[in-house]
């Protein structure tokens, strides 16, 4: 899981979660203890700040309930982390204009204060109610947890859930942010991953073209159909038949996440080396009746191409890279050239009745993404690249001549 943000006044930042189970090297009685002591806490600050009905402060928050609190044996730290919950879950209750919160599960967020993981033995030792203290032994593997090795961690959530304890630990990276010096804007397509990197000035530096694993995944979703009309009302019950939708299902996400992590990591390598701004269509903003849209559902679905997005912009933003996404309206319709619309040759190439040009269907559509972003940017005054942006009548120098070097250079490199 990550949360990536970049709040006013801080650095942008990389948060992941860490989620393993643990086993407390003694009893786990105090553990025990201990989270009931917390949720029943919570609930009783839920219960008086519901009944005050006012807005209230951190530090009014604070006035009213931290000795109560440590009164009951709270660290300081664990008084402020449930003040401060109780307080959100009253809030979001009262927004959703819901019923005050009843709290069941056991469960306590954990200041970075009051615990310490030591990565090398992964263990965990949390500081409890009452100056008691527990040790955990995380049970994950050595590589996972190794990632995190100079990450800071800040916040732990402890649970209890159908018997075993459960741990949260929330890390968190400073990324140094990259100035961008060129801009990389990418269409996703059925067949292929098509990547043009160009100067703020329209000039094109590099043209990518990677195959996707469509079809292969297409066959296994076909056979799921099949077996499905072959047994309607049966399929789910016949475990024999079942299984063999399953293990279709899986093939489609081993597949759709092997190949979305690894052009994630390409993408975000070549946007590295480039010092690129990523620019990707907005798959939110693509509407029913629009083309590719069309093309994207009759075959497969946007699942796919969210989750190449999502790794695209996941490894992208690790590397400090800037991520944004632009409709693609008329981006694989309209002449880059002049605006007027643009016909479908055969073999995906399009050409312009009007002045002539022609490209491939996939360039074309990066080119225009390209320059829809430029334009947007160049109006707005749009963070990003130190901009003289091509004027309207202007040329992306990749799209001059007769046969433009988009075109020359056809690359198709699988992967
Ligand atoms: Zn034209």
């Amino acid at each position: 899981m990550l949360v990536s943000y970049s709040v006013r006044g801080e650095e942008p930042a990389v948060v992941e979660a860490l989620k393993v189970r643990a086993l407390p090297e003694s009893s786990y009685d105090k553990l025990l203890e201990f989270l009931r002591l917390y949720r029943d806490a919570v609930q009783l600050i839920v219960d008086r700040i519901w009944s005050i009905n006012k807005k209230l402060s951190r530090r009014k928050l604070h006035r009213l309930f931290y000795s109560d609190l440590v009164s009951m044996g709270f660290r300081a730290h664990h008084a402020k982390e449930i003040y401060i919950y109780a307080k959100s879950l009253v809030d979001s209750a009262r927004s959703n204009s819901g019923g005050k919160p009843v709290l069941r599960k056991l469960s306590a967020r954990v200041d970075k204060y009051d615990y310490r993981l030591y990565l090398d033995n992964t263990t965990l030792t949390l500081k409890l109610h009452s100056d008691y203290e527990v040790k955990l032994k995380l049970v994950t593997s050595r590589e996972r947890i190794e990632k995190f090795r100079g990450w800071s961690n800040y916040e732990t959530v402890v649970k209890y859930e159908g018997g075993e304890f459960w741990v949260s630990v929330y890390f968190r990276r400073i990324v140094k942010p990259v100035k961008p010096r060129t801009i990389m804007s990418i269409d996703l397509n059925f067949d292929n991953v098509t990547i043009a990197v160009l100067t703020s000035s329209g000039r094109l530096l590099r043209l990518k073209r990677f195959k996707t694993p469509h079809r292969k995944i297409l066959t296994h979703r076909i056979w799921i159909e099949r077996i499905q009309r072959r047994y309607p009302r049966s399929w789910r019950i016949i475990k024999g038949v079942r299984r063999a939708v399953e293990r279709h299902g899986e093939r489609m996400r081993n597949i759709s996440w092997d190949y979305s992590h690894k052009i994630g990591d390409l993408v975000a390598e070549l946007a590295v080396r480039y010092y690129s701004l990523i620019v990707l269509e907005d798959l939110n903003k693509l509407k029913e009746n629009n083309k590719k849209s069309k093309e994207f559902n009759k075959k497969l679905g946007l699942w796919f191409y969210r989750r190449i997005q999502f790794c695209i912009e996941y490894e992208a933003r690790e590397r400090g890279l800037e991520v944004i996404k632009i409709n693609s309206k008329g981006t694989s319709s309209k002449c880059p050239r002049c605006g007027s619309k643009l016909i479908e040759n055969e073999n995906r190439v399009l050409r312009c009745k009007k002045c002539g040009f022609t490209g491939d269907r996939d360039v074309t559509a990066t080119i225009n993404l390209y320059r829809k972003y430029v334009s947007k940017c160049s109006r707005c005054g749009v963070s990003g690249v130190a901009l003289n942006a091509p004027k309207p009548d202007e040329n992306p120098s990749g799209m001059q001549g007769k046969r433009d070097d988009a075109m020359t250079i056809k690359q198709h490199e699988p992967i």
